[in-house]
């Protein structure tokens, strides 16, 4: 598809055809911004909803520079364009947002850790270890179990370990040096005992305006998110704003565009207030921001495209007191669309989003949000929906 080069209104490429890249479809829609994808085939989530989606890899630079012709701005599903594709483009002088000097710090943990540090923000004590003797240096500094991370290419806690003895890495470490997410060395993190994980989800456009969302509570289990409650339950106002702060701080040093999810780990200090120390960055619209499609005056979506088009950002303000956003994975059913007719029947205030993804058992293949006054009660709707959705029996 060609698109006129004098049209008003501008086209916005996509990197990646997942989910991320399908739930922008529909505020594209109502601004009248063209999207277009870039995407791994032609039945990826994207490429189902927005057309003429291109086939190709991200990694590929000619399929990217193909995508990049059609479009004003580029933007990404995911973090795994290569820095070199990155370069080429930037050299190509097409517009980039997040740009690869921001997006490095959402791409390589290492490099998010040494950032941060320096610039003092709170992060977990870390290091890098080459070698099983520096494994059992950083243990014993800061005391077993620790965590292991690959500095890149983890998602969904793959590529994150706990470690309780030096000489359980040795797998990872064989392979230091070698081409691939380890080749720097391993990222060891100090076990931080939190009492929950958070999520600050903020919005940056080039102008340097920045619009930041309620912090919200991420329920995780077996190292994937399953729920966000909005806002973070039983937090004192002051508290919840020094972390959403906080992502606004970092989304200014690290000149991000676009929207930055900062996921957190919630900790009581010595005298039980809580703090908040970064766990890692992602630039792009998040899974702990999905409930505001329903849940908040503008979307992640919405804001996302705002914010690489340089647009005023939108009024992130919530809809109701209490959203709650349950992911639904995949489980026994492949069949949905009956259940969905059920779904709706029993619960009409429910709202439910599915990716028309193929069902893998434990992949994100949808969610579902419910608004209201009810915390314990929207939690249970949702969480009833979401596993009536898989096919798993209800909790
Ligand atoms: P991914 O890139 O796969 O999302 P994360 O770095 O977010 O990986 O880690 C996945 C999960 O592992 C986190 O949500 C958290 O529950 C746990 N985790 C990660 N880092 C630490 C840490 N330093 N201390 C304790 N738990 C951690």
């Amino acid at each position: 598809m060609e698109q006129p080069a004098d049209r008003d209104f501008p086209v916005v490429g996509i990197i990646g055809g997942g989910q991320l890249a399908r739930m922008c479809q529909p505020p594209a829609v109502a601004m009248s911004i063209t999207l277009s994808v870039l995407a791994a085939s032609e039945g990826d989530s994207a490429a189902l909803v927005i057309p003429d989606a291109l086939v190709g890899a991200h990694d590929d630079l000619d399929a990217v520079r193909r995508l990049a012709k059609r479009c004003d701005v580029v933007t990404f599903d995911h973090e795994h364009v290569p820095p070199d594709v990155l370069a080429a483009l930037a050299d190509d002088g097409i517009p980039l947002h997040p740009t690869p000097a921001a997006l490095r710090f959402a791409q390589d943990k290492v490099a998010m850790r040494r950032r941060l540090s320096d610039l003092g923000f709170p992060c977990p004590r870390w290091t890098v270890a080459r070698t099983a003797d520096e494994v059992a240096a950083f243990g014993a500094d800061v005391g077993w179990p620790i965590i292991a991370k690959t500095p890149r290419g983890g998602y969904d806690g793959k590529g994150v370990r706990r470690v309780d003895e030096a000489d359980e890495l040795g797998d990872w470490l064989a392979v230091v040096g070698e081409a691939g997410p380890l080749v720097d060395g391993v990222l060891l993190e100090e076990s931080v005992p939190f009492d929950r994980e958070v999520a600050a989800l903020v919005a940056r456009n080039p102008s340097g305006s920045t619009a930041a969302w309620p912090l919200v509570e991420t329920v995780q289990e077996d190292g994937i998110c399953t729920e966000v409650l909005a806002p973070a339950p039983g937090l004192e106002p002051a508290a919840a704003r020094a972390a959403s702060d906080l992502a606004v701080r970092i989304a200014d040093a690290l000149g991000v565009t676009g929207v930055l999810a900062v996921e957190l780990f919630e900790v009581a200090d010595a005298i039980g207030q809580p703090t908040f120390l970064v766990n890692e960055l992602a630039m792009r619209p998040h899974n702990s921001g999905h409930w505001t499609i329903d849940g908040a005056v503008t979307s992640q979506f919405e804001q996302h495209l705002r914010a690489v088009l340089d647009l005023p950002l939108g009024d992130t303000a919530p809809r109701s007191r209490w959203t709650v956003m349950a992911n639904v994975l995949g489980g026994s059913r492949e069949d949905l669309y009956p259940e969905v007719g059920r779904i709706l029947g029993q619960d009409p205030s429910l709202r439910v989003h599915l990716y028309g993804k193929q069902v893998r058992p434990g992949r994100k293949i949808g969610h579902v949000t419910v608004c209201g006054e009810d915390l314990r009660d929207l939690r249970l709707r949702a969480r009833r929906a979401a596993d009536q959705l898989r096919g798993a029996p209800g909790r």
